[in-house]
């Protein structure tokens, strides 16, 4: 396994399309290996292969609770080629963050349940009802596949303000 870089706005390769996987190769495996490590490490509970670069679709995703003692009994999930197929008209809000826009925290309306059809590692297919924070880390990571941010859901004012600055601190950084 090996820890990647994850790509932070505004890198553009934030906005690609990301393409299927046609089959799940040794190499799909090792990227699968190499995100769940580099979630973990950042730490984070989802990451889209566009985060590190990859555009395929493809998504790690971990919502295991601490306990008490700050122990978690980890739940690993991968999602390939995942497609949401319903959604409820009901919506909820959640805080959401991203780790390709560090620390920034905002809160975004998103239909309260969905269903979600994908493929495991095995290339099985599933379908899932997830609502309350799979629902919204599971909606959240699939716009990452289609080149949306969740600060696309904010107001232009505060989506100016979080782009700006980002390139500020990219600009900074590259000197
Ligand atoms: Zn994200």
């Amino acid at each position: 396994m090996a820890l990647k870089d994850i790509i932070i706005l505004p890198d553009t390769q934030l906005r690609l399309v990301s393409k299927p996987v046609e089959t799940v190769t040794p190499e799909v495996r090792q990227l699968v290996d190499d995100m769940f490590q580099t979630m973990y490490d950042a730490p984070g509970i989802g990451l889209a292969a566009i985060q590190v670069a990859q555009p395929l679709r493809l998504i790690t995703m971990d919502l295991a609770k601490r306990d008490e003692n700050g122990d978690t009994n980890p739940q690993p999930r991968v999602f390939i080629n995942p497609e949401i197929i319903a959604k409820s008209d009901e919506l909820s809000v959640y805080e959401e963050g991203c780790l390709s826009i560090p620390e920034y925290y905002e809160e975004v309306e998103r239909p309260a349940k969905v269903r979600v059809r994908f493929l495991d590692i095995n290339g099985k297919v599933h379908e899932e009802e997830a609502e309350g924070l799979y629902a919204t880390c599971i909606q959240h990571e699939i716009d990452h596949l289609n080149g949306v941010l969740f600060i696309d859901y904010l107001s232009k004012l505060k989506r100016d303000r979080v782009m700006k600055k980002f390139s500020k601190a990219a600009k900074r950084a590259a000197e």
